[in-house]
């Protein structure tokens, strides 16, 4: 049996801008835990034909086929009929569904409706999967070598119909197989730079697969190996993944998926350290996301949003000379509000970002130049500048990362 399943999410309220599909996010995990990954997902309204023409497509392709809603009792859930349909079998009554789902009323003291028998339909040979938290059933169809698994919608619903029905038949049917992950994450780089320099490493295998995700100064890399024995996963990734850390060098920051500023917390309290922050263009950003990790209280002192140069002068002692000499977006002013910060709370550390976000410049410096500066215990303070690309936000989520990433730096000692 092919071991790929595709997900086809019936309804159409997700053809809507009010309901998206979840289903398939939950059906996929579990999945993937079982070493199946997933080759596609379809999205179709309440249109018996489409659910049809689509059911016979997805069995050309994948070994387990899974419909979640479109179960319902009313005229418009038409999923049972379009997959017998599709398989060329008969839809048969359920005597035992439909004393359930009467049982069920009953016990709501509340009666039947006659449309709810519609809901007793199986297609002819599939096993009943009950569902104890509503009134339609799942469905399971085994079809020339293919499993198809019909769900009830709700998610409420369809979870516990999983875990409990699905998940031990499949792990029956299913060869042993694990999947095993790399989760880098990388910052200093342009995506089609870094991938430049991995493509000639990863391209050469299909397993593991290799995805690339980015967002401004955080570019993540999954590594996915999927075999028959937990070795022979990791050494797979191990085979891929050494060259790929060696390449990446001190850019890499994540081997787990962590991000930056946990990464951070991990070195700043391994080293009794603290940090302390001030922030112009980013607004408070950096702080929110070092504050974002639990336990951040151990080593983040607290910070200052310094916006206006009156608030560099008088919270961090900055000197107004060297404001009127070089401008508020300066490696002077950002070594100076570092070094003021530092002064001011008493931490380890203190780092710094003072620069131009956009769209307008104030201070004359393109827009996208951004300082940042860092002082500590060994060594007089210092700044770095950078120009980074793109919008306000994007500018401002550089900003915020290349922060983080010094103060990373300077504890690692890297260059
Ligand atoms: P019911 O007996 O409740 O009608 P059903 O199987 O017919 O069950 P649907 O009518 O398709 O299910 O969906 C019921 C509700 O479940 C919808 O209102 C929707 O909000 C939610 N739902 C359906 N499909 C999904 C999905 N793929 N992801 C998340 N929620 C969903
Ligand atoms: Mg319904």
């Amino acid at each position: 049996m092919p071991q790929d399943a595709e997900i086809i999410a019936v309804g159409s309220e997700m053809l809507t801008s009010q309901r998206i599909d979840t289903n398939s996010l939950y059906i996929t995990d579990q999945l993937n835990a079982l070493g199946v990954e997933v080759r596609r997902k379809l999205i179709i309204g309440d249109d018996r034909p489409l659910l049809t023409a689509a059911v016979q497509d997805a069995l050309n392709h994948a070994g387990i086929v899974i419909l979640t809603g479109g179960l319902g009792p009313t005229e418009d859930d038409v999923t049972r009929e379009a997959v017998a349909s599709a398989l060329r079998r008969e839809l048969v009554f359920s005597q035992e569904i439909c004393d359930a789902i009467e049982e069920r009323f009953r016990r709501r003291q509340r009666k039947m409706a006659e449309i709810n028998k519609r809901q007793a339909f199986v297609v002819e040979g599939a096993e009943v999967l009950p569902n104890t938290n509503g009134t339609a059933s799942g469905q399971w169809i085994e079809h020339q070598g293919r499993v198809v698994i019909l769900l009830p919608g709700p998610p409420g619903e369809l979870k516990p119909l999983f875990a409990n029905e699905c998940v031990p038949r499949l792990t029956r049917l299913l060869p042993a197989q694990v999947i095993r992950t790399r989760f880098y994450r990388v910052t200093g780089f342009t995506e089609s730079d870094l991938d430049a320099l991995i493509a000639p490493v990863y391209t050469k295998y299909t397993n593991p697969s290799t995805t690339i995700l980015a967002a401004p100064g955080d570019i993540q890399i999954h590594l996915r190996a999927r075999c028959g024995a937990e070795e022979d996963a990791e050494r797979l990734l191990a085979e891929v993944g050494g060259p790929i850390e060696e390449l990446l060098g001190t850019h890499l920051f994540s081997r787990n998926g962590d991000p930056l500023e946990a990464i951070l917390g991990t070195l700043l309290r391994e080293r009794s350290a603290t940090l302390s922050i001030a922030e112009s263009c980013t607004g408070g950003m950096a702080g929110e996301r070092i504050t974002s990790i639990p336990g951040s209280s151990d080593y983040f002192v607290g910070g200052f949003v310094t916006y206006t140069d009156r608030m560099k002068i008088d919270s961090l002692g900055v000197d107004p000379e060297l404001i009127a000499q070089h401008t508020a977006v300066s490696k002077e002013v950002a070594r100076a509000m570092a070094e003021g910060t530092r002064n001011r709370t008493g931490s380890t550390f203190a780092v710094s970002i003072t620069g131009e976000a956009g769209p307008e410049s104030s201070t004359g410096a393109p827009v996208g130049t951004i300082f940042v500066g860092f002082a500590g215990p060994d060594g007089p303070p210092e700044a770095l500048r950078f120009a980074m690309p793109g919008d306000r936000p994007r500018i401002r989520g550089f900003a915020t990362q290349a922060a983080l990433d010094l103060v990373r730096r300077r504890l690692l000692k890297l260059d």
